[in-house]
Formats: C-alpha cells, structure tokens, sequence
C-alpha cells in the first residue's frame, strides 16, 4: 500500500478527494482514521505511477483566488425560500435559476443525516435535497467526474461546497470552464460522518428511518443551533439544542474537526468562487430597509465578472443592500483566519477512542458549556434591561455627557 504521503501531506488533505476522481486507473482508494475522516490511499497493485494524483492536489498547485468584488447584505425575497433554508435563502435562489437555465446544480444531500455527500440535481423538484447546511464533512464521490461531463456536453453547471471542494473540483478540471458557476460559504470547519452518527445513536438506530437538522427557526424567525432528529415513526423531533447539545457545542467550538480544517487554506477573504455565501447576524437592526428578513439575511459576496453575471440574473429574487468586506470580516473571523485548535482537542481524541462520543464530548466540553450558558444569561438581561423605557432615555443622556465630556 502506498502513502497518503505520496498525493499530499496527510494533515493537509482535505479530503477534496480530486486525486480519486483524476485516477483513471481507480487506484485511489479511500481509508479511514479512528475519528472517521477520509483520506486517500494508492493501490500499488493498479498504480501505473503517472503522477496524475500529486498534481491534481489543490495543496500542490496554485489556485487562483479573488479579492471580492462586492459586499451585498441579502435575502431572498420568497419568505418560504428563507424559512426552509439555514440561512437568507440564496443557495436556493442561485440554483433555481441554473435550473431554470436547463443546467445541472451540484450541492449536498443527506437530510436522513446518515450519508451526507454531494449529489447531481437536475430538477426544481430535486434541489429540497441541497437545502439547508449540513455540519458534517460532504463526500464527494464521483460529482467531479459528473461535472465534467455536463460541462463537457456545454451544460450550465452550478457546483456549491465548501471552498476546499471548490478548489478540488477546479483542480481537478484543470482550465477555466466558461459554463461553471461555484459558490461555497464561510466555513467554520467539519467533524465527521461517524462522530455525527455516534451522537445520534443515543436517540436512534441506523436502522430507523429519521431526518436531520442543525438549525431551526422559530416563528418569529429566530434561529436556533442543535441536532434536531425526526424520527419517521414520531410526530415529535428529538431537540438536542446549543449549547446542550455536545455535538452542535464541539462543532462551534471546533472540538473535532478535520486536522486540515485548523490550517485551512481557504480561511481568508480572498475566495476561490465566484460567489460565497455566509450567516449576517443583524442584532444591530442595520437592515431596516430591507422589509422582508424576518427568516434569515446572509452575506453575499461576489467575487468575480461570471458571479456579477449571476447575481444580475437572479436580481429579481432577491432583497439586498450594499454591504462592507471588513464589516463581514469582523463578524466572520474565517473570512480572516482558520478556527483555533481547541485546547482538548488532543485529549478529546483520546477519551472518544476509548470510552466514545459521549463521554469525551461531555468531559471536554463542561467548561465552555457553563461559560456560554453564563454569557447567554448576561446576553439576555442586558437585552431586557434595555428594553425598558426608562433605560432608554437614561442611555440616551449618558451618550449625550460622554459627548460632552469629549468635547471639553
Ligand atoms: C460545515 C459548514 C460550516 C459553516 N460555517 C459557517 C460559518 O462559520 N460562518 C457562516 O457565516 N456560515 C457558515 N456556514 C454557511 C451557512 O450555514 C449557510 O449555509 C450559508 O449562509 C448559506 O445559507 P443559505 O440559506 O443560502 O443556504 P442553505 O440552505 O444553508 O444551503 C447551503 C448550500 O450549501 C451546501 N451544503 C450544505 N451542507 C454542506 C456541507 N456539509 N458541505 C458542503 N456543502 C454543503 C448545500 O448544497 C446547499 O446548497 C457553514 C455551512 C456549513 C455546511
């Protein structure tokens, strides 16, 4: 057996998974590690040495990447479109347009949260299986295959991922393709398939039948973290919610990541897309303008003529307002910089192998869970304390003497 050393640094890959898709031997084939990563090994038996899956690696070329043209605060405007999605809704809107156009979208599935892996759609019917973010590594299989050959056949593809399966899949062709349109989001990082399944496994079995989500919205469109598992056989959803929940909890806190995650290359604003997509949390009420955002506003930024081109075309679906690239930057510390390593990660990975998910995700994750409960708490009194009238005025007169205290 031949090293993954031989394709890439193993705490480098990705697991973009380009050199399975460029081996026209099959000789690429996929191990796991005990947190239940992917990574890619080389079948000497098959290996006919030509090299092809070193220089398809994204960590040994040099991709381009865009500085962003425009910075949009955005929505769409179909409140159903909102509410259904995790965020704005714009991953939706973009690719119903390419369907619209007779294209193909590519995007991941796995609402049944046990096989998680980005799918070829072709219908409007078929994109409720994109929608809504998945907090778990999507495996791409063959899409990049699939891919070329509907750009081949000139069809109009939409690919959307993280931006390390962007860069894979455009690794992986090689040359500009003037009928592909990419979009990823901002990216925290993803733990695993198994370390999900594991978690869920307190309340199903592999054998039921049960969907899966990570965000719900509430009626009055406020959005709540968890793993929320509906069960086929139940009216009920089983809520595990943040920061309860370990799993959502060790997912924002980057308790169990891929290993590249933590020195991910594409944790910057410069993007490698030519739109990205992420979460504008607008507890300031900076969007009055905008008159529907009651489900959800995201970050829109468009990195490059062909994104323009798109956004232009999608105009008419979509609620926006200029936005500005460092404001999205401070709110988005992975447009600047990867996620920190957390300090248990290492101790994490030694429990889970022997005592499991729950237990090592429980003992390393006491502490922040008591110290965001504690910053919840005081989050939530100062919100009510402003609420009150009196506050108001008397906040109101303390700005006023700081100013005037300024200008003496
Ligand atoms: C693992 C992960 C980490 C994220 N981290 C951040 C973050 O730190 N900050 C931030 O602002 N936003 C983050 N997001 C993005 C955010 O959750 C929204 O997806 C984004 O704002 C777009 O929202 P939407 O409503 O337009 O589309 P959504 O309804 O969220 O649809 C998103 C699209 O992304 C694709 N997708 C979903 N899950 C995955 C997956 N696991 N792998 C690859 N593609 C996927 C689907 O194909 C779908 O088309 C993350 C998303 C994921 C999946």
């Amino acid at each position: 057996m031949k090293q993954i050393s031989e394709i890439c640094p193993k705490e480098k890959c990705t697991g973009c998974q380009a050199c399975v898709n460029i081996c026209n031997k099959d000789a690429i084939k996929i191990d796991r590690d005990e947190l239940g990563f992917s990574y890619p090994f080389i079948d000497p038996a098959v290996c006919v040495n030509c090299g092809l899956c070193g220089s398809v690696c994204p960590n040994n070329s040099d991709l381009p990447f865009n500085l962003p043209l425009k910075a949009i605060i955005a929505n769409a405007s179909d409140e159903a479109e909102q509410k259904t999605s995790t965020s704005g809704g714009l991953a939706s809107v973009f690719a119903r347009h390419i369907i619209s156009c007779h294209g193909v979208v590519y995007g991941c599935s796995g609402a049944d949260g046990k096989n998680v892996k980005h799918i070829r759609v072709e219908s409007e019917a078929e994109l409720l299986f994109l929608k809504g973010s998945k907090y778990v590594q999507s495996e791409i299989g063959e899409t990049y295959r699939l891919a070329k050959h509907d750009l081949q056949a000139k069809r109009l593809v939409l690919f959307i991922g993280t931006p390390c399966q962007v860069a894979g899949l455009k690794s992986f062709l090689g040359q500009e393709c003037e009928n592909l349109y990419t979009i990823d989001f901002v990216c925290h990082g993803v733990p695993s398939q198994q370390l999900l399944n594991d978690h869920i496994s307190q309340y199903v079995t592999p054998r039921d039948s049960y969907s899966i989500s990570f965000r719900k919205k509430n009626v009055r469109g406020h959005s709540h973290y968890g793993v929320f598992v509906s069960p086929s056989s139940q009216t009920e959803t089983i809520a595990g919610r943040y920061p309860d929940d370990y799993y959502i909890t060790g997912f924002l806190q980057g308790l169990f990541y891929r290993e590249s995650c933590y020195d991910c290359h594409y944790a910057r604003k410069e993007r490698v897309t030519d739109i990205t997509l992420g979460d504008y949390w607008d507890r300031e009420n900076n969007c009055k303008t905008l008159k529907n955002r009651k489900y959800g506003l995201s970050m829109l930024m468009v990195n490059t003529a062909k994104g323009q081109f798109l956004f232009k075309n999608c105009q008419h679906f979509i609620d926006y307002q200029p936005g500005e690239l460092n404001d999205f930057i401070k709110r988005n510390a992975q447009l600047a910089r990867p996620i920190a390593k957390h300090i248990h990660y290492d101790n994490f990975k030694k429990e889970y192998l022997t005592k499991g998910f729950k237990d090592a995700a429980q003992k390393y994750l006491a502490n922040d869970i008591k110290m965001i409960k504690r910053s919840l708490l005081i989050s939530r009194i100062s919100t009510i304390i402003y609420k009150l009238p009196f506050m108001k005025v008397f906040y109101k007169k303390l700005l006023a003497n700081i100013g005037i205290l300024k200008s003496k």
